[in-house]
């Protein structure tokens, strides 16, 4: 009896335990083939006839407390096991976020989509072309015959005899006229290459926008029309435009285009060079030599053409001061039009 007793004041020492793998070691110490509880049924064979029953009672009522005691503390222990993994997985959701990084397109890219909205909001197609060239296309076609002075205007990178990197959009405007026949009205949006040297607003990488109209009764006012539209939508109503005579073999008339300054509002600036005006490309009457070229009869229908650049319409309106920012992936730039 007084084993019994002792064995029960050690077990309850023992399950204070705060471990789940130390109550393992207290139910085998007690429960265990071994153990103290299964000890003590051993000792009954010492007892007199009269006392073994009721020992035997008092050591079963011992082992089935112990055996409750231990799987209680169990289920206990292992509810607070899974109340600290609770504890350790909480969210707060009161932290602040890590900001995801995100691409953005290019403010070239930008401003060409922004282009082509407003042209095909007029009713153009946009066309695209080959930047690898033949002679052909990029100069013959355009009324730029070998040996015409003209082509001295564009510095070319040549990759063979006669095959180029485009110097302006304008031969889509061949390959448009060969596939298609007039009404034409299109836009020739890209990349053009010339062997320029580098300064702040010279690259030899840079994008042309040209437009092509070739219609019947097309004059010279559809074209200036057609270009102020586009001018103020792109640049603000009250943005105007003004046509000077200027030569390009492949029109005729030509003229030279430029809009009034957007940033001094033409009392002339730093930029504008205290002109009040922006030049912005060429234009003019489609020459007729160029349809013919392509069999179209110039006695019948008649064309305008312009070409302006699009890194000159990405400065003007975005105030960026140098050309070679667009090329020199530089994020502290680019992120500024994300
Ligand atoms: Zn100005």
């Amino acid at each position: 009896m007084k084993e019994i007793e002792e064995i029960k004041k050690e077990f309850e020492e023992k399950i204070k335990t705060k471990s789940i793998e130390e109550l393992k070691k207290v139910e085998t110490h007690f429960l265990g083939r071994k153990g103290k509880v299964v000890d003590l049924f051993k000792t009954l064979k010492n007892a007199t006839e009269e006392n073994r029953k009721n020992i035997g009672q008092q050591i079963n009522d011992l082992k089935s407390y112990v055996e409750e005691t231990i799987s209680k503390r169990l289920k206990e222990l292992e509810e607070i096991e899974k109340n600290k993994l609770l504890a350790n997985e909480r969210i707060d959701i009161t932290l602040p976020g890590i900001r995801l990084e995100t691409g953005g397109l290019h403010i070239l890219s930008k401003v060409m989509k922004e282009v082509e909205d407003i042209f095909l909001s007029m009713g153009f197609d946009v066309m695209t072309g080959p930047e690898i060239e033949s002679d052909y296309y990029n100069f013959e076609a355009l009324n730029i015959p070998e040996f015409h002075p003209a082509r001295d205007m564009q510095d070319t990178f040549y990759l063979a005899k006669k095959i180029l990197l485009r110097t302006q959009t304008s031969p889509i405007q061949i390959r448009t006229m060969e596939k298609y026949k007039p009404p034409i009205r299109i836009i020739a949006i890209g990349r053009c290459y010339r062997r320029d040297a580098i300064d702040s607003s010279h690259s030899p990488i840079f994008h042309q926008v040209e437009g092509l109209v070739i219609d019947k009764n097309v004059s010279f006012s559809s074209l200036k029309g057609t270009l102020l539209e586009f001018t103020k939508k792109m640049f603000g109503e009250e943005t105007k435009i003004r046509f000077s005579p200027s030569y390009f073999p492949f029109v005729e008339p030509g003229a030279e285009t430029a809009i009034s300054c957007v940033i001094c509002k033409g009392k002339g600036c730093r930029v504008c060079k205290y002109t009040g005006w922006l030049e912005m490309g060429g234009s003019g009457m489609v020459h007729p030599n160029v349809l013919k070229n392509v069999n179209i009869d110039p006695e019948e229908y008649q064309g305008f053409a312009f070409g302006w650049g699009v890194e000159r319409i990405a400065m003007i309106k975005y105030g960026i001061p140098d050309i070679r920012m667009f090329l020199q992936n530089d994020l502290r730039f680019l992120e500024q039009f994300k």
